[in-house]
């Protein structure tokens, strides 16, 4: 079995790392000569959206998946004509478009922030009005980490925004989205698994936190999710998982209201950071369960070993030594160069209860200061 990955970062090298031992190999396909996974398994260097290039990497091909939701849905589509390409391609055109993704969630009685399209400015004045401030106004495609965002707490805001959003459309062809702020109590994620035979399994909720729009620190389990709000979160990610058809593994970020309430923030069609946690803190990790899922295999146990807490690797070099010198941490680096902002890799403090692993995570914290 071979599946070929579109993308080659830090997701994709982890997918291959959990392909290997179940006999599964990869074959990347990137732009970049230098990215992440060619390092543990072939890699095609080549652009996305050239015909030539897809023939080269499907051929010698079982299935198609990938590591990074902003691969061009025409790729996929082209792809799906000759080999199944899992997730399903309708499942990466809802992810790529924030208000088709609400569309989704709204549609399967999730709740999400109120919301309004926006393509000019007199649509972007009704918005503020309808929504109400504060708000945010988001590109529709192709945000990341917080990236193509502006939040609204004035009419100075709006025209900030507008000016910044307006500059950056191309011709016009970014359409935008404007949010209301959501007054949440903390973030939450949940990630779950579909097996090409329909069966869904879940990982627990897991509590976020970001720092500049980036994501620094996930906890899991989730403390004081109570048993009612995991199974209605569990049921509204499988409402996705199944009217998408899905098959592999979907990240969909909650934002957690209190009082057993949430709301949908946004979904990714695939391997997620917040679920980095499963390779040393449960059974079966988010990277096995993929894999094992689009190569039609039967999923593996998503329970839980412990308490773990992830920490990110941003922008610079770590005490790796010393981090390695402590019980219970595992480290991983994806082999980029330094950059600020840049995801460099995250470590795992894993533990027998919450309170220990919780003082672990705080002293491993302070050896990622050169960051
Ligand atoms: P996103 O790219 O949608 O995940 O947004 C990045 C971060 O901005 C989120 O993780 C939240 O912290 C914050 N955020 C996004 N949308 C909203 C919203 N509608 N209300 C409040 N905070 C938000």
């Amino acid at each position: 079995m071979r599946v070929g990955i579109l993308g080659g970062g830090q997701l994709g090298r982890m997918l291959a790392l959990a392909a290997a031992p179940l006999g599964v190999r990869v074959r990347f396909l990137d732009p970049d000569a230098a990215c992440p996974a060619g390092e543990v398994g072939e890699l095609q260097v080549g652009a996305y959206d050239d015909e030539r290039t897809l023939a080269e990497f499907v051929r010698g091909v079982d299935v198609v998946t990938y590591e990074f939701e902003n691969v061009p849905a025409r790729a996929a589509e082209w792809l799906a004509t000759r080999v199944p390409v899992y997730p399903p391609v309708g499942a990466l055109a809802a992810a790529q478009d924030r208000l088709a993704e609400k569309a989704c969630f709204a549609s399967l009685g999730i709740q999400t922030a109120p919301h309004q399209k926006v393509d000019d400015e007199d649509e972007l004045h009704a918005a503020i009005v309808a929504v109400g401030m504060p708000c945010i106004l988001k590109t529709r495609r192709f945000g990341y980490d917080g990236k193509g965002q502006w939040v609204i707490r004035s009419d100075a805001d709006a025209a900030r925004a507008w000016a910044e959003a307006s500059e950056g459309r191309a011709g016009g062809k970014y359409a935008l989205i404007l949010e209301g702020f959501v007054q949440f109590e903390r973030e939450l994620s949940m990630l779950g698994v579909r097996g090409n035979d329909g069966e869904c399994r879940f990982y627990p909720p897991v509590q976020n936190t970001h720092e500049k729009g980036i994501l620094s620190r996930s906890v899991a389990p989730a403390p004081g999710v109570s048993d009612e709000q995991r199974s209605a979160m569990e049921q509204a990610t499988g409402r996705v998982l199944e009217r998408l058809n899905y098959v592999g593994v979907l990240a969909v970020e909650y934002f957690d209201l209190g009082g057993g309430r949430f709301v949908a923030n946004e979904m990714a069609p695939r391997v997620h950071n917040s679920g980095h946690w499963t390779i040393e803190g449960s059974e079966c990790s988010q990277f096995e369960n993929h894999m094992r899922a689009v190569a039609g295999m039967p999923l593996g146990s998503t329970e839980c070993r412990g308490y773990s807490v992830m920490l990110n690797v941003i922008g610079g070099e770590p005490d790796v030594r010393g981090l390695l010198a402590m019980r219970g941490v595992h480290v991983h680096m994806y082999g980029k160069t330094a950059r600020a902002g840049r995801k460099q890799g995250h470590v795992t403090v894993c533990g027998e209860s919450a309170a220990d692993v919780g003082t672990r995570a705080s002293r491993a914290s302070e050896k990622l200061k050169y960051c």
